[in-house]
């Protein structure tokens, strides 16, 4: 296995000093399956005391002393190493009460999720895989170590990181741990909002995510009850020939994997039950739903904590998930305007994967939106003006012109509306001729 330098270095070094170091969890299974791991975990049977003082000539930061973490500055990386620990009793359904230090490996490993998790590696002894690891992820299985009903109830948030792995690796869930996971979900409520959706944005995020979600839909609806509703929900529709919970996983598999795109796909339809109303010819209407839907989102989305920049974004695509989408270069222009490029291309991106998930009906309102983002790619790669920032004149150019008063406002984003209909060219002469006769005319009063 090859290690960073740094890494290699840390490890030779707590060894020389006395001590056992290894490369723990995370690292050691990406590696096992010929992926570049994102960062190295070291543990060690150094208390943190000595960990410190082997690394005395380097920043030491104790960034988790009582978990037994430091994080040491080592040749320009930074790099947590943890004493082998044991953890205490788990009262609460989330974290253990006290850990223990160990001076055992073993001991490490058996506190941690499941056996791909629970491997060590140094290069002089190799791997140390006391459950079973390397096997588990050649079969592409997630196994809890131990007692999947004890090891669910320690912490919740373990049901969560189980269902990621199987969508970001593609892996199994072993029947035990499965059958755990579906009796143990309500203990979710345990943990908090942040872990919950810091793990709910990666899951989302995976390559597996449409199997994991029908698997699991008493799972997802644990976290977001709204959509226990949508499992076996006929839309009565001649657009849809899937349930309402059919429906919402293709949408979200289909649209790019970006939690802002996934997370609006989940919430999209969430309004849909409350909007239901049924046409002469029996055919279900949901007018309104999209509005209901991003209230619900904005709602949930605050329990979970979410970050504002985030709600907002995906709030906005909901909301306009269901507008109609006209390819015409002047509306879309427009719609550049009015969005901006980003959110404009994240609402394409969200009717296209609507419209796919849809019956073949729907599949035209998927083909209206892809000609829209080509015709809006096209637009904005002429760099057009679409703003007022982007205008050729400012406020400060019509200062001698206009008096300041709203009238300026007025003048300003008519002289956009006409730039961007392309009605008037973004010259500063031109539109500076046009502020004069609009200052003329008998409908704008000053
Ligand atoms: P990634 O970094 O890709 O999310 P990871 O497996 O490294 O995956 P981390 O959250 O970085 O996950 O945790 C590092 C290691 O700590 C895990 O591999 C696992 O051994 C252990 N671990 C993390 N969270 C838990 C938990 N809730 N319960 C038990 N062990 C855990
Ligand atoms: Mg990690």
């Amino acid at each position: 296995m090859e290690l960073p330098f740094q890494i290699s270095e840390i490890l030779e070094r707590l060894e020389r000093s006395g001590y056992d170091a290894f490369v723990v969890g995370g690292c050691v299974r990406d590696v096992l399956m010929g992926n570049q791991p994102h960062d190295y975990d070291i543990t060690t049977s150094a208390l943190p005391n000595e960990t410190e003082r082997v690394f005395s000539d380097c920043s030491v930061i104790e960034t988790g002393i009582k978990h037994g973490t430091v994080t040491v500055l080592y040749k320009g990386q930074s790099i947590e190493i943890t004493t082998f620990r044991v953890d205490g009793e788990y009262a609460d359904g989330r974290h253990p009460s006290s850990v223990t230090f160990s001076r055992n490996i073993k001991d490490d490993l058996s506190r941690r999720d499941f056996t791909m998790n629970g491997i060590a590696y140094n290069p002089k002894i190799g791997l140390i895989d006391p459950f079973g690891g390397e096997n588990d992820i050649k079969s592409r299985t997630i196994r809890c170590i131990g007692e999947p009903e004890l090891r669910f109830s320690e912490d919740a948030l373990r049901i969560l990181r189980a269902l990621r792995f199987s969508s970001v690796l593609g892996f199994t869930i072993e029947e035990r741990t499965a059958e755990t996971i579906a009796s143990h979900r309500s203990d979710l409520h345990k943990v908090s909002a942040e872990r919950i959706f810091s793990e709910l944005k990666r899951l989302l995020c995976g390559m597996d995510i449409k199997r994991v979600m029908l698997e699991y839909p008493k799972v997802f609806a644990e976290i977001l009850p709204p959509l226990e509703e949508q499992v076996g929900y006929d839309q009565g529709s001649r657009y849809h020939d899937s349930t309402l919970y059919e429906h919402t996983v293709r949408a979200v598999e289909v649209v790019p994997a970006e939690p802002a795109l996934r997370l609006a796909m989940l919430f999209h339809d969430m309004g849909k039950p409350r909007c239901r109303t049924v046409g002469e010819d029996g055919e279900c209407h949901y007018y309104g739903h999209a509005g209901i839907s991003a209230e619900l989102a904005d709602e949930f989305l605050r329990m979970l904590k979410c970050d504002n920049a985030l709600r907002e974004r995906v709030c906005a695509v909901i909301k306009y998930h269901d507008t109609p989408a006209d390819p015409s270069r002047r509306i879309v222009k427009r719609r550049l305007s009015q969005y901006g490029a980003d959110l404009f291309r994240d609402i394409m991106y969200a009717q296209i994967a609507d419209g796919t998930a849809q019956s073949e009906l729907g599949k035209t309102r998927a083909e209206n939106a892809r000609k829209c983002l080509e015709t809006a790619e096209d637009i904005i790669a002429a760099q057009p003006c679409l703003t007022l920032k982007e205008l050729a004149v400012s406020g400060k150019d019509l200062r001698g012109i206009v008096p300041p008063s709203p009238l300026m406002g007025k003048i300003l984003s008519e002289l956009l509306g006409e730039v961007i209909e392309e009605t008037l060219p973004n010259e500063k002469n031109v539109l500076l001729e046009r502020v004069k006769e609009l200052l003329n005319a008998k409908n704008i009063q000053i």
